[in-house]
């Protein structure tokens, strides 16, 4: 079955394959010593699974690819709070390498521009720029799952050239957003910029984010999964360079580009894609790589605002065991909106029943929103003379500490509910 989508993504490399509009970035010199037709795209499921076109094996400098990557490392290390008070969430529409900070908070507007990334590495902890970059190579490795590389020439040729980062470091300093020497930073900066990784890569770095922070091949956790929302959403506003908005509205998924020639796209929850091919336009995205994405999202249907059903059909059957006891079956993931809606039916129906059960068992996942909303469900309903009894074997709504709470409504299976609601009635009369 896997050559199904083997085929989908080979076709659509090929649909691309003859494009050769743009230019490799020549900025930093080295980086013009590339093959302007390299051309890789891997995709991994959120099982870890992952499928191979063209040059997926070629690697190329991370770049700009890295941003995200060290914002959610200072997220993780120094807390929200104290990245906040640094670096803004705004997108700026500016250029990456703009020498700009906020104008009422003289702060980086956002951390995928370099202002905002280079204050970044600053907030990643370490005695020594070694330690900070040693910090920084850990986590892109084990997000990644093998040991990455660095490419040394392009280290060298990057801090040879980097005046306008320099600019940007010491205009950081002189606003005291950077917590250290403008040039230690910079190495860093230039050092992670310089991280060797192939489309392969991406597309695993890109499912440990999908995955909410687990790393689907290793099964290690690399960071939770607040840290990664905060980091999809700076993807999704300011990723993109200045073609942020475009792509959102094309493309639909939380993304990357960087100068090396790289794409970093996420399907939340589903998948992660890594394109590779380095002729970039004018906004500095990979030319191909941005074709090969839009492509992705209409054929596969990866949009992540697509509407394709209600997400609240959690009722699976709605039906009476005896007269005055009506069950409620419930299925699927159980967030805040499904929950409601179960509310919002067993209220509507009140007069039909005097004892409702609920039976949650086929519920795969629940949310804390959706957990509250069941368990005050009987205060509800006994306020209103009616009972509420639990069919929750496995302890999804009662929290295995709270079950005596729960005492004479809580049950294992159905039947023993159904019994318990009819002898209740008997007694009732
Ligand atoms: N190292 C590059 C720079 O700071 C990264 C640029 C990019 O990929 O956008 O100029």
């Amino acid at each position: 079955m896997a050559e199904l989508v083997q085929q989908y993504l080979d076709q659509i490399r090929d649909e691309h394959a003859g494009v050769t509009d743009g230019a490799v970035a020549s900025y930093i010199p080295e980086l013009a010593n590339v093959d302007p037709m390299g051309f890789g795209l891997s995709l991994s499921s959120s099982d870890g699974f992952v499928y191979e076109s063209g040059d997926a094996a070629t690697e190329f400098t991370i770049q700009s690819i890295s941003k995200p990557f060290t914002y959610a490392l200072a997220l993780d290390q120094a807390g929200h709070d104290a990245v906040d008070a640094k670096i803004g969430v705004e997108p700026s529409g500016e250029a990456f390498n703009e020498i700009s900070v906020d104008d009422t908070t003289k702060t980086p507007k956002n951390p995928m521009i370099n202002a905002g990334a280079i204050a970044a590495v600053s907030l990643v902890p370490g005695a020594t720029p070694d330690d900070r970059f040693g910090c920084i190579h850990e986590f892109y490795s084990a997000c990644a799952g093998r040991r990455l590389d660095i490419d040394h020439a392009v280290y060298a040729s990057e801090k040879a050239t980097g005046s306008r980062n320099r600019a940007i470091a010491y205009m950081l300093q002189s606003f005291g957003v950077l917590g250290d020497e403008p040039d230690d930073v910079l190495d860093v900066y230039f050092r992670q910029c310089s991280i060797k990784v192939t489309s392969t890569d991406l597309a695993r770095m890109a499912a440990t984010l999908a995955r909410g922070g687990i790393n689907p091949a290793t099964g290690r956790r690399v960071t939770d999964a607040k840290v990664v929302q905060r980091a999809l959403s700076v993807m999704v506003t300011c990723g993109m360079y200045d073609a942020a908005g475009d792509w959102v509205s094309a493309v639909g998924l939380p993304a990357k580009s960087g100068v090396g020639g790289g794409i970093i796209a996420v399907l939340p929850g589903q998948l992660g894609i890594g394109v590779y091919s380095p002729l970039l336009d004018a906004k500095g995205n990979s030319v191909r790589g941005v074709r090969v994405c839009r492509s992705l999202s209409e054929k596969l249907g990866l949009h992540f605002l697509t509407v394709t059903r209600e997400s609240c059909s959690a009722i699976r059957a709605r039906y009476d065991v005896c007269d005055g006891v009506r069950v409620y079956e419930l299925h699927g993931d159980l967030l805040f909106a499904g929950a409601e809606q179960v509310l919002r039916t067993i209220e509507r129906d009140r007069d039909d029943y005097r004892i409702a059960i609920l039976e949650v068992s086929r519920v795969d996942d629940i949310n804390d929103a959706a957990r509250e909303m069941l368990a005050g469900m009987r205060t509800v309903l006994n306020t209103a003379g009616k009972e509420g009894f639990l069919v929750d074997p496995d302890n999804k709504v009662v929290r295995p500490a709270s079950e005596q709470d729960y005492d004479a409504v809580l049950f294992s299976t159905l039947d023993d509910a159904a019994e318990a609601a009819r002898r209740r009635l008997d007694r009732h009369g």
